[in-house]
């Protein structure tokens, strides 16, 4: 990872997609080192476990007090209603009773396409905030099996709402070929020990909504697949920091 000597031009602007995961808040951390001025949006869409967005609060307060630089780029949250997708989301719930993970380690009640809808919703945000630039924690290699956080669906995702809105918009995908070792270290690299510490103790992945265990990687059930995600490639990062 080379972190930029230079700061970043003054008019340069990013939008970065932030749940309060792992992940989002990596590429926040990422987004405040390479953008004059940096928002975020988050999407409540009735998810039956509102830890992630209540986490955004202090996770972008932690951020902010890093250092005077990340203090100064970090402008607005957003958070938009999406409760047509917790509709669907709830149709599958009723239908199955209980949330089961599929073999891909994703819920029964994720929505299919959902990064697109979210990317829709940015871009249109982005266009009313003149900010071009687009940040998403959308990674192949942890979910290879889930369609909508890979490389060639990010690619043609971006050229579509290029051509719709008739914009020059980029999406940036800075964690798409990093397992979650290679995440924590970037997140190293980009805060020091100090933003690890802060996505440790403030940042929220698991499935389940728990947060009543502290495990070294964090709070969570420490069983579901985002869980299990989670430290294995802690255990990863720590043996080869
Ligand atoms: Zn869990």
């Amino acid at each position: 990872m080379t972190i930029p000597a230079a700061p970043p031009s003054p008019d340069s602007a990013a939008l970065v997609l932030f749940s309060g995961g792992q992940d989002s808040t990596t590429c926040l951390a990422w987004a405040l080192t390479h953008f004059a001025r940096v928002e975020t949006v988050g999407f409540d869409y009735g998810q039956r476990h509102r830890i992630e967005l209540d986490q955004r609060r202090a996770l972008r307060a932690g951020l902010a007090g890093m250092s005077p630089e990340w203090g100064a780029r970090l402008g607005e949250d957003h958070t938009l209603p999406l409760q047509a997708l917790g509709a669907i989301s709830d149709t599958a719930l009723t239908r199955e009773a209980e949330i089961i993970l599929r073999d891909d380690g994703l819920p029964n009640t994720f929505v299919p396409g959902r990064n697109l809808i979210f990317l829709t919703f940015a871009a249109a945000l982005g266009y009313r905030r003149a900010i071009p630039d687009l940040v998403g924690g959308m990674c192949e290699t942890d979910y290879s099996g889930y369609p909508d956080c890979r490389d060639e669906t990010i690619r043609a995702m971006t050229q579509a709402l290029q051509l719709g809105m008739a914009t020059p918009l980029e999406v940036h995908t800075p964690l798409m070929w990093l397992d979650k070792a290679a995440t924590w270290r970037l997140a190293r690299d980009l805060g020091g020990p100090a933003l690890v510490t802060l996505i440790v103790e403030e940042s929220h992945t698991c499935y389940l909504g728990e947060r009543g265990k502290r495990f070294d990687w964090g709070y969570g059930c420490g069983e579901c697949p985002a869980c299990t995600l989670r430290a294995a490639g802690w255990e990863k990062f720590s043996a080869s920091p």
